[in-house]
């Protein structure tokens, strides 16, 4: 099959009459976002591919952020979890110890702890992401005694109230209502651009009683910033950064949630780096199937709870047990998806260099986390447009949205993956050279 007819095929081709959408108008909250810039109503979903219930397929370039490693629905975990409600496995515990739990444990045991050399106790909070950022951060400030978190500039962390205020986005933080308190955000890496070590200036701070900044409890960072413009810190910058977390006694959480489970090309984001991150939170493609699942992993000695001082209806999700453990089986058994992952995220970065140095443009990020910085939201968001109307589901991130950033399944065929980068580059052509318009949708 040629590319063109791939192109072709991912063009939505409505066929029934225009849904109905008005009960999301009277009933749903205004709150939601997503469904605005994609306003049609998704039926089913396989593989990379999405289809709205009037015959339109859509190539998902977004992977519920990063949510979808595996892709849509993937037959091995789907079949897991079909098999295990077919013969009533537990479907909810509390924290109770569950086949599925056993396995899961053992299987990231065997599979993941053990051959990295890491040494974790895994705690199951709540089931999203930023329940993991809630527990990671209360136990570092119960281990240490502290108050402060140091997060960093355009960290993405959560919504919750903790790990909002960990958070850099003015608009997420001001929905909090109350004060932000007891975070210190300091310059991620590059922040004041390639010249000035900001680990060094965190560094200078800390070591100086009268800097005004307090000993922390933790630093928070995340390997690639996710939300906050696909930011990624060089190696030597987090190296740096965890060898200043060790010396002023805090603990160096590492926010893998969206960076981890592949994206980056490895299991975790900062494997290879010379690191062992004191906590490390995971949800998002933990799952792999896009179920609700959250974990926190920290060293044994920060082991330091009572039993049920941080507490929960859902910890630990056992469906999410289920599929999270056939994928680690199916993918991570050895180091053939690695280097698949390495394979596509170079592909990745030539095809977006070459959009860059064609239209001026820089690129972002790491692996298969990675996205064109198009100038402005605005750009951003035309762009994200033409490409829906041309099959494609792409999102942006940036502190102006000013980022299009590519998460496709990790599993996506490269012929499909080239594809869809396609149709971003024309979307690309067609905006930046003004031939777009809005109205023509
Ligand atoms: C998505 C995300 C979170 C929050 O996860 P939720 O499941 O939305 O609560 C936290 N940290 C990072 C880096 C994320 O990408």
């Amino acid at each position: 099959m040629t590319t063109a007819t791939l192109v072709r095929q991912t063009r939505p081709r409505p066929t029934g009459r225009v849904p109905d959408r008005s009960i999301y108008e009277r009933r749903e909250s205004e709150v939601r976002s997503y469904a605005r810039a994609m306003p049609r109503q998704f039926s089913r979903a396989e593989d990379v591919w999405m289809y709205d219930n009037q015959g339109g397929r859509y190539l998902d370039f977004l992977a519920g952020c990063s949510t979808l490693n595996y892709g849509h629905n993937h037959p091995v975990l789907k079949k897991a979890l079909v098999d295990y409600i077919s013969a009533d496995g537990i479907t909810h515990g509390l924290d109770l110890h569950t086949d599925a739990k056993a396995e899961f444990l053992e299987t990231f045991e065997s599979l993941i702890l053990k051959p990295r050399g890491l040494d974790y106790r895994a705690m199951f909070t709540g089931p999203t992401g930023t329940n993991a950022v809630e527990a990671a951060i209360k136990l570092a400030r119960k281990v240490t005694g502290r108050e402060l978190v140091i997060a960093f500039t355009n960290a993405f962390h959560g919504m919750t109230l903790g790990a909002l205020a960990c958070t850099g986005n003015a608009a997420k933080r001001s929905g909090a209502g109350v004060p932000l308190s007891h975070v210190s955000h300091e310059p991620y890496d590059g922040y004041y651009g390639g010249d000035v070590n900001t680990a060094a200036l965190l560094e200078q701070r800390l070591s100086d009683s009268s800097s005004g900044l307090d000993e922390p409890a933790a630093i928070l960072v995340e390997t690639v910033q996710g939300e906050g413009g696909l930011n990624a810190a060089s190696p030597e910058w987090l190296r740096a950064i965890a060898g200043i977390a060790r010396r002023h006694g805090a603990l160096l959480i590492v926010d893998d949630i969206q960076a981890g489970c592949g994206r980056t090309g490895k299991f975790f984001s900062f494997e290879g780096m010379g690191f062992t991150p004191d906590i490390v939170t995971m949800a998002k493609s933990l799952s792999g199937m896009g179920l609700p699942f959250a974990l926190t992993l920290f060293s044994p000695e920060l082991d330091q709870w009572s039993p049920g001082e941080h507490n929960g209806t859902f910890r630990g999700n056992n469906h999410a047990f289920v599929t999270a453990t056939a994928a680690l089986r199916h993918f991570w058994r050895n180091d053939t998806f690695e280097k698949d992952i390495r394979r596509k995220g170079d592909l990745l970065s030539r095809r977006l260099s070459a959009m860059a140095a064609e239209f001026g443009l820089s690129t972002r990020g790491r692996g298969m986390m990675r996205g064109i910085n198009v100038g402005s939201g605005k750009v951003a968001d035309t762009i994200t447009l033409a490409c829906f109307a041309a099959g494609l589901v792409i999102e942006t991130s940036g502190a102006h949205d000013e980022i299009v950033k590519v998460l496709a399944p990790l599993t996506i065929d490269e012929a499909v993956f080239s594809a869809g980068l396609d149709i971003l580059e024309e979307s690309i052509r067609t905006v930046m050279t003004g031939s777009y318009s809005v109205a023509a949708e």
